[in-house]
């Protein structure tokens, strides 16, 4: 049984590295890894010996030839470490019997000289959901004692509050969204997993994903085992039994969505332009918003601006200012979870800009080319919306109490009741503050309890009782469009220009990866300073703004 290299064997001698909790053991060797070289065992052999076993070769400086290390990343990592002999021969052996490692070896990344061990019988933590709450759940457990798995059906993490702006063409996708693995790239007992989940078995503890079906059609679904499960899948829109209306009149949740609303916005003006052209008339172009709460206030404020400003001057036949937005909300005033001196400024701001405010407007039915109010019939060229929440549903294949909305209602500790190593965080979560409110669906919120989860995995380690979740409320800020926003920092509230310049950097801040703030940025200076945006791109079908749409809406693979 060897542990060799593609060119030689490994030759340890140099001692270790630990990181700051003493998981991580760097064992330096001496060895000249050529690039590209990988660890491999023998072929037909298996490495079963324990950790114990190597250690003796380890000291004695031994080739790392006939001990090997089995199964998993991370707990072990050879490399070219720096030699601190006697700092190892002191933590090593307690190392060692703390997890009695039963391991395997895994190849390293980049490095070849780097080999990534994981006691197996340390606690898997399986992640769902790479947004705010899963990815800082992610960050809480990175290069601690616990081998992580973070499971998301996108490849990234989707700055959802400037999704707006790439729907509304300021801002391209890749500009919002960041690489989930790149993001943890340097967490190295983080495992990042593409798949959508599609059950939890509570009973047994293991998640399930659809089978791979390019390259095993037919196969069996994907079973993966947990000792805790974080659940951050977060929540979408509520079409309040009217499925039928999403492909008429799209939400706001995900890239593909932005991307769509874009298409169709800057589709009505052209498809205006060509009419006018050939038939000598200016269609009216309605834009209908239904849903006044923090996204649909945004998208209606830059729509108005892009009508009036940054498209005023592009087209020669029709006038995009004459364009209409009308910002649908069936309670009786805009954003409804702000305080009512902050509604009422929010509606000025709307209407000062140019959209039309109706509240009190339930809608009953959606068209291709209308909204329905009651008795009142509005025509539409593109109807968007952001009206009602609806829990990602996952939460309810759980089989414990939801929410109307389908959020778990969880114990204070975040846990699913009954399941204490089951948690369930961010938007999918129904959590009650102190003072009785709940704890409402925001970034903030969400990575909090991302974080609250992870640390609550980390003191059940240390044997410590669990905490109830807090949530800090910092303020709440909704962009209304150009220098216009409103701010709730509890007994402050800001208005205007001060408000909409908080919630700009706040949420550059925010933004993960500094090249994309620095991006950002600069978009936001030049469209402020030019009203231009950038990103006016008619991607997709450009013929029909909805009826092909929603043929290319169809193939979307629905798993049960
Ligand atoms: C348009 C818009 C604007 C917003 N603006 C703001 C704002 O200005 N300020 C603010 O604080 N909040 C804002 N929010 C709310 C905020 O974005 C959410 O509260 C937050 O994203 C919730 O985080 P989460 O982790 O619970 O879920 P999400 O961030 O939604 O992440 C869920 C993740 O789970 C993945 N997923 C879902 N189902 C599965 C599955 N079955 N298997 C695998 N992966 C799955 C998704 O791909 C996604 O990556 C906004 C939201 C939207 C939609």
């Amino acid at each position: 049984m060897t542990l060799g290299l593609d060119h030689g064997p490994v030759k340890v001698i140099l001692g270790w590295e630990v990181a700051k909790d003493d998981c991580f053991i760097n064992l330096g060797a001496t060895s000249n890894f050529p690039r590209g070289c990988a660890l491999k065992p023998s072929a037909g052999e298996e490495f079963g010996s324990d950790l114990e076993d190597l250690v003796p070769s380890i000291f004695c400086g031994k080739t790392l030839l006939s001990k090997g290390v089995h199964d998993g990343k991370c707990l072990l990592t050879v490399g070219r470490g720096k030699g601190y002999c006697q700092r190892v021969r002191r933590v090593l052996p307690i190392i060692v019997s703390a997890w009695n490692v039963k391991n395997s070896y895994q190849p390293g990344r980049r490095c070849c000289n780097q080999i990534y061990v994981m006691a197996n019988n340390v606690p898997h933590v399986v992640i769902v959901g790479g947004g705010f709450g899963g990815l800082y759940a992610a960050k809480k457990l990175a290069n601690k004692p616990v081998r992580v798995t973070l499971i998301d059906r996108k490849n990234y993490h989707n700055f959802q509050p400037l999704l707006y702006q790439v729907a509304t063409a300021g801002l391209s996708p890749g500009e919002i969204a960041v690489p989930i693995r790149g993001i943890l790239r340097k967490a190295r007992n983080v495992e990042v997993l593409l798949g959508e989940v599609t059950s939890v078995n509570l009973a047994q503890s293991k998640i399930q994903l659809p089978p791979d079906e390019l390259d095993h059609p037919g196969g069996h679904p994907i079973e993966i085992s947990y000792d805790y499960l974080i659940l951050g899948t977060g929540a979408s829109h509520n079409y309040f039994g009217h499925p039928e209306w999403e492909m008429l009149a799209p939400g706001l949740k995900t890239i593909e969505d932005a991307t769509e609303i874009r298409r169709r916005v800057l589709l009505a003006f052209e498809l205006a332009e060509r009419s006018a052209r050939i038939e000598g008339i200016q269609e009216p172009i309605n834009f209908v918003v239904v849903g006044a709460g923090p996204t649909g206030v945004e998208l209606a404020g830059t729509l108005v601006e892009i009508a009036r400003r940054v498209l005023a001057s592009d087209f020669r036949t029709i006038n995009p200012a004459r364009a209409r937005v009308l910002l649908v909300e069936a309670g009786p005033r805009v954003l409804a979870t702000y305080p009512e001196d902050l509604s009422h400024s929010a509606e000025r701001q709307l209407k000062k800009l140019g959209v039309e405010v109706i509240v009190n407007g339930m809608v009953t039915d959606v068209g291709p080319d209308h909204v329905q109010i009651g008795a009142d019939r509005i025509p539409s060229a593109v109807t968007l919306w952001s009206a009602g929440v609806a829990a990602s549903p996952l939460g309810k294949k759980l089989g414990v109490p939801v929410d109307r909305a389908g959020r778990v209602q969880v114990e204070a500790d975040l846990s699913v009741p009954g399941y204490p190593n089951v948690f369930v965080v961010g938007d999918l979560a129904a959590v009650t503050q102190k003072n009785g409110k709940p704890v409402p669906g925001v970034a903030p919120a969400a990575i909090q309890m991302g974080k609250f989860a992870g640390n609550t995995v980390l003191n059940d380690l240390k044997g410590k009782p669990r905490e109830r979740f807090d949530y800090f409320d910092k303020g709440t800020l909704a962009t209304i469009g150009r220098a216009a926003a409103v701010a709730d920092f509890g007994k402050v509230h800001l208005s205007g220009f001060i408000a909409w310049l908080s919630w700009l950097f706040i949420h550059v801040f925010f933004l993960i990866g500094f090249k994309n703030r620095i991006l950002v940025l600069m978009e936001w200076a030049w469209a402020y300073f030019t009203f231009q945006r950038g990103a006016r791109l008619i991607t997709g079908n450009s013929n029909s703004i909805v009826t092909k749409a929603a043929d290319e809406m169809e193939p979307v693979r629905k798993v049960s």
